[in-house]
Formats: C-alpha cells, sequence, structure tokens
C-alpha cells in the first residue's frame, strides 16, 4: 500500500560541465501519518538532494527529476512553483541545522514565526501574534510573550532551534523534512529539541524525515531506516532491525560496533575505509563493490556486473547479492564480536 508520502522510481540528475551526476539513482520509499523515516548515508550519498525533491527546492534549470512523488495522493513532480509554494508553507515544512541562515536577523522572532501563518492560514496580524506567543511556548522558550519581540540574536542557540522549529511548524504541516537539526548543538539540547519533535509528532500525527549522520539521533526519533549509498537505499527496515541485524555490508561499516537502541544522542556514523564513488561515472554493478570486503564470496563475480536490488516484498531489505544464509553467519561471525 502506499504510504502518505510515497516515492517511486526518484532519478534526481544533475546536468554539470563534466556529465551528469545521478545524485538520486532509482529511490522508493513510503512513509505514514504519524511516523518517523531516518534516513542515514556519508555526504553525497543523495540525503538531502532527494528531500530537497520532495520539497520541490531543487533548481529546474539544472536538474532533471522523473518518477513519482506522491503526498497524500497528489503528485509533486509535475506541480507548479506557486502550487509547490502553497504546500511548502502549510502541508511540508523544513527544519534545516542553521537557524541563524534560517532566521532572518532583521525582524523579531514573533513576526517571522507569524508571517507563514497569516499567508498560508489567512490570519489576521493579531492572531497571528497570538499564535506566535502560543508556538514559542509550546516549542518551550521560557515567558514566550515576553520574547516574541526578541531578534534572533538575543536568542541562545538552543532557542534559535526551537524558534524555527516554531517557524517551520506554525501551520501544523503533515509533513516534516528535518535536515540535520540538531547537528549544530550541544548533548543536552539535542536531547530536548528530539523530544520536543516527537512530542509534537504525537500531538498533531505528522510525518517526519530525519537526514541524519548520527545514528543515536535514529535511534532515539525514528521508526523505520533507510540507508542510502551513491543516490541509492541499499537497506531498508524498522529501527531495531537496522542497528540489531543489519545485513548489507555498507551498514556494517557505518554501524561499527553495533549502538544499542538506549544508546545516547552524538553516535557518528564510523567512517569507513575508501571513498564515496564518483556520481559521475559510478561503478559497474554494486556501487559498493570497490569498498566492500566480501564481493570474492559472491559467485561469478556479480557483484561488479550486476546491480543488486531489494525485493519489494521484504521489509527488512538489503540491495547485496549474498545469501541470506551468508548475511547472517558473516554478521554473527565477523561484525557483532567487535
Ligand atoms: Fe558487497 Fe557484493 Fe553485497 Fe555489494 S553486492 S555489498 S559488493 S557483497
Ligand atoms: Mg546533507
Amino acid at each position: 500500500s502506499r504510504g502518505f508520502l510515497s516515492v517511486r522510481d526518484l532519478y534526481v540528475h544533475f546536468a554539470t560541465e563534466d556529465g551528469t551526476v545521478k545524485a538520486v539513482d532509482g529511490l522508493s520509499f513510503d512513509l505514514a501519518r504519524g511516523s518517523t523515516l531516518g534516513i542515514v548515508g556519508e555526504s553525497g550519498s543523495g540525503k538531502s538532494v532527494t528531500n530537497l525533491a520532495v520539497l520541490g527546492l531543487h533548481n529546474p534549470r539544472n536538474t532533471t527529476i522523473r518518477g513519482e512523488i506522491l503526498l497524500d495522493g497528489q503528485e509533486l513532480t509535475g506541480a507548479s512553483e506557486r502550487r509547490l509554494s502553497q504546500l511548502r508553507g502549510k502541508k511540508m515544512a523544513m527544519i534545516f541545522q542553521d537557524s541563524l541562515a534560517a532566521l532572518s536577523p532583521y525582524y523579531t522572532v514573533g513576526r517571522q514565526i507569524a508571517e507563514p501563518y497569516m499567508k498560508h492560514m489567512g490570519a489576521s496580524r493579531k492572531e497571528a501574534r497570538e499564535r506566535a506567543v502560543q508556538m514559542l511556548g509550546k516549542v518551550g522558550i521560557p515567558q514566550p510573550k515576553l520574547r516574541v519581540d526578541d531578534y534572533p540574536h538575543q536568542f541562545s542557540g538552543g532557542m534559535r532551534q526551537r524558534a524555527m522549529i516554531a517557524m517551520a511548524l506554525v501551520c501544523d504541516p503533515e509533513l516534516i523534512i528535518a535536515d540535520e537539526p540538531t547537528t549544530a548543538l550541544d548533548v543536552t539540547v539535542q536531547a530536548q529539541i528530539l523530544d520536543l519533535l516527537k512530542d509534537l509528532q504525537h500531538e498533531t500525527g505528522s510525518a517526519i524525515i530525519i537526514i541524519t549522520h548520527d545514528l543515536g539521533v535514529v535511534a532515539k526519533t525514528a521508526d523505520d531506516v533507510m540507508v542510502m549509498y551513491a543516490g541509492r537505499c541499499v537497506e531498508r527496515g524498522t529501527v531495531r532491525e537496522i542497528m540489531r541485524t543489519p545485513r548489507h555490508p555498507y551498514s556494517w561499516g557505518l554501524l561499527g560496533s553495533i549502538p544499542r537502541l538506549d544508546s545516547p544522542v552524538d553516535l557518528p556514523l564510523v567512517p569507513i575505509p575508501g571513498t564515496p564513488p564518483s556520481l559521475l561515472a559510478p561503478p559497474p554493478g554494486c556501487p559498493f563493490h570497490p569498498r566492500c570486503a566480501f564481493p570474492d564470496q559472491v559467485a561469478g563475480g556479480a557483484c561488479r556486473t550486476e546491480r543488486p536490488v531489494i525485493p519489494e516484498d521484504e521489509p527488512h531489505g538489503a540491495a547485496c547479492h549474498l545469501t541470506p544464509q551468508q548475511k547472517s553467519t558473516i554478521f554473527a561471525e565477523q561484525i557483532r564480536p567487535r
């Protein structure tokens, strides 16, 4: 069945002087209302590009998008800029890593929260100001009535991140995309912000995508996880499945010593040897094969010639030619003991 957000065979290609960059290369996933999908992978794996495509924020001049992006049954890939801009304010919202870049230094925090509420919900100035005070309270800013007229520089980093969340959520969006939302914050504030997002989700039933390279963030917030490599999903499953019994050699590398579900936040991915592949000329076969320790265990050299795919009917699946038996044996004997 198709989710509230449903992406099918998405390709996002950029035209550059050197050729076509295949930033997203055949990606499918679903996200239900009220649930959270964590997207993990190294930089350049296509995490952010996927989500910019969902939001319609790519540059149409050098970008080709193919495939289907359905939000609540509506097709987004062919939607007009006008329609997308309405949807971005009201139905979907983006939370960025850098609140200083997202908030203007020239306007009060309250005004910046009130503006989208007036624009998209048709509220009066007075109603929108009341809503801004209410939202600041909701995201845990003390004395919101007094702080609503402050400028962003009068807020601490953690408070600015909260204010940005208030601005993103002011119209009760049904889809929230958070790209490294807590990377710039210290660990205590990170945990508070993630709790806040989960609380707001319980209240409104919104769907959330969290893009992160921090497995602690994934463990704390996500229901499902998608591991991306070279613009593709190489493994998907529930957070439990991915953290406890990952099945793809790339996930084994990322997870290192396999963090536990109750790990604290601040668990960076383990850097793995080798470099991410060129997206101009991705390696044939499995894009991970130049960095993988196991291609010689697959018969017939398939890793170098055949692109592995995740079987549609496997909820926890990995795009890897190793047999299920090989995956569990290698994991149990060589990976987990570390
Ligand atoms: Fe490694 Fe082959 Fe699996 Fe790719 S398909 S991850 S190269 S074993
Ligand atoms: Mg990114």
